[in-house]
């Protein structure tokens, strides 16, 4: 593993579950943090409380303002930016059939007009320096689809031809952009599952369990070290064997 003491990282939704984990990975290895929040800035600040020299930022990802605001804020703080983690991501099931537009659009705007807002802005930057490293949270559920979760599944499949196209663009400029799927975590997000529900997803993992925030984190964590730069356009799963 490279050095990677006094990089800059900007994680989004970086204050809990699975973006806090990479939060406190990237932060470990002495890279400052810039941990993006929507609603809840506890976590963010607990973070940047445990780890000097990391910093909050709150804004709406699904708002190309806000993205343009936190980037910014970043590089005035930080002076540069080395890794960006697109990370946030929101759920709004409901049958398809049942759908409202609304519940369509909040999901695409923030999982995948997010991801390009944030990644576009970070490109222009990356570019210039000639380095960077751009990790996407998609989802096994962005490869098998799932009931109830077309809005979400139509999102994170997305984020494969993003990642695909946009690493394709990057390489000669010394970007990778890479995605990591994971399958079902123990965050926020899969804490309201109802037990029936749950005992039937984890009869569908080969391990028999939930994988948790650090073993996805881990993983980001390969992708943005400089080391990692053969390695661009690339689809990581960490799902307990749930697809293969
Ligand atoms: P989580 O615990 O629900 O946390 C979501 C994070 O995203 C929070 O930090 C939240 O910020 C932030 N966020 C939500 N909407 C936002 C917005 N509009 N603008 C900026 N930030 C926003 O989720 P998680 O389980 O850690 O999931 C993290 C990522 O992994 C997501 O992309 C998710 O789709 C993906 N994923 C999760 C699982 C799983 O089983 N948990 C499986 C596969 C993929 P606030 O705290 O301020 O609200």
């Amino acid at each position: 593993m490279a050095d990677m003491t006094g990089q800059v990282a900007l994680v989004t939704g970086g204050g809990r579950g699975i973006g806090a984990a990479i939060s406190r990975r990237l932060a470990e290895r002495g890279v400052r943090v810039a941990i993006g929040y929507s609603n809840s800035p506890d976590g963010a600040q607990k973070i940047a409380d445990d780890y000097p020299g990391c910093s909050i930022h709150q804004g709406d990802i699904g708002k190309k303002e806000d993205c343009q605001r936190v980037v910014d804020e970043v590089l005035e703080q930080h002076g540069q930016l080395d890794v960006l983690v697109n990370n946030a991501g929101i759920t709004a099931d409901k049958m398809m059939h049942k759908m409202e537009t609304d519940e369509w659009d909040s999901v695409i705007q923030v999982n995948l007009s997010g991801t390009f807002y944030l990644t576009r802005l970070a490109f222009l930057h990356m570019s210039e320096r000639e380095t960077g490293r751009i990790v996407n949270i998609s989802s096994v559920i962005g490869e098998q689809g799932n009931m109830g979760q077309a809005n979400y599944s139509a999102a994170k499949s997305g984020l494969f031809g993003l990642t695909m196209s946009v690493a394709q663009e990057a390489a000669r400029k010394g970007v990778t952009v890479n995605c990591v799927a994971p399958g079902y975590i123990e965050t926020d997000m899969t804490a309201n599952v109802p037990d029936k529900v749950r005992d039937k997803i984890v009869s569908g993992i080969p391990m028999r369990r939930l994988g948790q925030p650090d073993e996805v984190a881990r993983v980001v964590e390969f992708l943005a070290d400089p080391d990692s730069i053969y390695i661009t356009g690339q689809v990581y799963s960490v799902n307990g064997g749930m697809a293969m």
